[in-house]
């Protein structure tokens, strides 16, 4: 047992949290979580939290899997490091890639490990650069992103991603990167359908392409389903037309699926739902459900081929690619996923209840947009709502009124997180239709209470 009091104060004093508004951090203390079952967490005054991001968008399998943490301590105690590097290996690396090319789409034959989603898209650039290079097209070096996209907070990381917030700070984007607006309907699409807005919005990368010139261009990066920068889901034609337009120009695809992958969106990786064939992959997170830090890149023929058959080598790697331990863990986690068939569980019975459930939130006074897809939702706070979306009336962003309702939320006893006025969700894949009920409820209820707030400053 502990005083919250105390930690909270060793808290402030010490720790420099991840994004933080320090401010804040001064005024109040942090909530400590101490222990997690389920979808719930518990906080150091014993209240109950039903965890609406999955962590961040990790724990698939959700929390108090003991035969992660057994599998973990069987590998601590055989072997708890050893590196991979200069051609040694480990049996959990070995047996996690034969694996994880068993379960990803076709042209994937080859894993790359990482520690982190950030160490795998520093993995990308690099791994890109280098087999233009090999093909000798040295200019070949420029990789096209989008606007509010998350990649990471590494140098690299953190340029391929697009948050103006990110980039402010330390000089970034790096040169070679640049940017195209992401398939934002809500914010984006007014005056066209859906799918007429999918082809539009997927026609900036031709057009950045050719004012760039194809001959610069190595790459473009995308989530399948943008999750940080808002739980953006694209119309249906957006996809298989940037996947027509790479493929024109001859330009690699990589498809982050830190988020997308392990069966959050109701397959093990989004790009196979969403029509498109990556020539890489980014993984993290779910590939463990966070139990413990991996990441990686799975490689495509198209480039292993080059690279294994061409390169001779690739100068890149961290101490933990490949960490025992952490490919213990992951592979206990895909079994657990197999064993209890969450993939088919999302993709046919859970996903598509969840969908009517938070489409229901539609009728709310407050709620001008909400849509999701597999375990992924979000919904738009708007003050006036309209029979066309593009029409509703916004409020200002100084009111923060997202920041608003997931004070409600959080104080309610769940997580959700705003990006700027649109809320949104990512529950552990392992969420009962009770569960999803319970959580749906909690939100009409957070929304009531936030609307009512509004109402008594007169601001709504
Ligand atoms: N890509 C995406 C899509 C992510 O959501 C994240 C993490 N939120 C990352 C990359 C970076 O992963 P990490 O935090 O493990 O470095």
């Amino acid at each position: 047992a502990f005083d919250t009091r105390a930690i909270q104060q060793l808290d402030s004093a010490h720790y420099l949290h991840p994004f933080t508004d320090f401010k804040d951090l001064n005024s109040k203390g942090a909530r400590v979580i101490v222990r997690g079952q389920g979808i719930y967490l518990w906080d150091s005054e014993g209240e109950k939290i039903l965890d609406g991001m999955s962590g961040l968008w990790c724990v698939n399998v959700g929390y108090g899997r003991t035969s992660i943490s057994e599998a973990v301590y069987r590998q601590m105690e055989t072997l708890p490091f050893y590196n991979s590097f200069f051609n040694t290996t480990n049996v959990p690396a070995t047996r996690l890639a034969a694996k994880l090319v068993e379960i990803s789409p076709p042209q994937f034959n080859h894993v790359f490990y990482t520690g982190s989603g950030s160490e795998g898209n520093d993995t990308n650039l690099r791994m890109v650069r280098r087999y233009w290079d090999l093909m000798g097209f040295k200019e070949r070096h420029t990789i096209i992103s989008r606007h509010n996209a998350y990649h990471g907070s590494t140098v690299a990381g953190a340029s391929l991603g697009g948050m103006d917030g990110m980039h402010a700070q330390g000089g970034l984007p790096i040169p070679g990167i640049v940017h195209i607006g992401q398939p934002n309907y809500f914010e984006s699409g007014r005056g066209m359908t859906e799918a007429e807005f999918g082809i539009e919005a997927a026609g900036w990368l031709e057009a950045k392409i050719l004012e760039l010139g194809p001959e610069k261009v190595a790459a473009f990066i995308g989530e399948p389903v943008q999750g940080a920068g808002g739980v953006i889901i694209p119309p249906a034609t957006y996809w298989p037309e940037i996947q027509r337009i790479c493929d024109k120009y001859g330009i690699l695809l990589i498809a982050d699926e830190v988020i997308c992958g392990f069966g959050r969106l109701g397959a093990w990786f989004g790009s196979e739902l969403l029509g498109i064939k990556p020539d890489l992959i980014t993984f993290a997170k779910g590939v463990s459900s966070g139990y413990i830090p991996l990441g990686g890149v799975l490689v495509g023929d198209r480039i292993a081929d080059v690279l294994i058959g061409q390169g001779g080598d690739f100068n890149h790697g961290f101490t933990y690619s490949g960490h025992p331990v952490a490919c213990a863990a992951a592979l206990e986690n895909i079994r657990i996923i197999e064993d209890e068939q969450l993939v088919k569980q999302v993709a046919n019975v859970t996903g598509p209840y969840l969908r009517r459930k938070f489409a229901s939130l539609r009728d709310h006074p407050l709620v001008g947009y909400a849509d999701s897809y597999g375990f992924v939702a979000g919904l738009n706070l708007v003050r006036k709502k309209a029979e066309v979306v593009h029409d509703c009336e916004l409020f200002t962003p100084e009111l923060a009124v997202g920041m608003i309702c997931r004070g409600h939320m959080f104080n309610n006893g769940m997580i959700m997180r705003a990006v700027g006025d649109r809320m949104i969700i990512a529950p552990p894949l392992v969420m009962t239709k009770a569960e999803i009920d319970e959580m749906v409820n909690k939100i009409r209820y957070c929304l009531d209470k936030t609307l009512a707030d509004l109402q008594e400053r007169g601001l709504a």
